[in-house]
């Protein structure tokens, strides 16, 4: 597989001193790969602050997904799991899942074969406690502010 350098564009810099080469490269299935190049102290300073204060965002926003996964955990994972003991793979199947959509029946069965019902349903809750505190219809409002906080970085 190979990258074909595109013809690179200057255009001005947002500030108008300078110049920003924009490059792209594309391979043989259309995808593309950009770059660019930021000529112009000043313009170069504010693309830097700006991807610094995106990280900085995008941390902020982990930190309380992470706050309010283990608040929820704390607070509905074993109700979540007391739901799943005791049924059978078929029952807790059709619970989880209202006998429709994602997983089918035989890769609930597989998946719980391996690592068992209790360890899947666990998994299941903390790959996306959203979902899991819907299907049980509960409303966390601590959960729900850090979910809207970090809506509103
Ligand atoms: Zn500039």
């Amino acid at each position: 597989m190979s990258w074909e350098e595109m013809v690179p564009e200057t255009k001005p810099c947002w500030c108008g001193k300078g110049t920003i080469t924009y490059r792209m490269q594309m391979d043989d299935w259309n995808r593309t790969r950009n770059s660019r190049e930021i000529n112009c102290p000043v313009c170069l300073e504010q693309a830097n602050r700006e991807s610094e204060e995106r990280r900085q965002r995008e941390e902020s926003k982990k930190a309380l997904y992470e706050k309010a996964k283990a608040l929820a955990e704390n607070s509905h994972l074993e109700h979540w799991l007391s739901r799943y003991s005791g049924l059978s793979k078929k029952a807790a199947w059709q619970l989880y899942t209202s006998g429709k959509g994602y997983p089918s029946l035989g890769t609930f069965y597989k998946n719980t074969k391996n690592e068992g019902l209790a360890n899947y349903m666990r998994r299941s809750f903390l790959s996306d406690f959203e979902d899991a505190l819907k299907k049980m219809n509960v409303i966390d409002e601590e959960v729900q502010e850090l979910l809207n906080e970090r809506e509103r970085i």
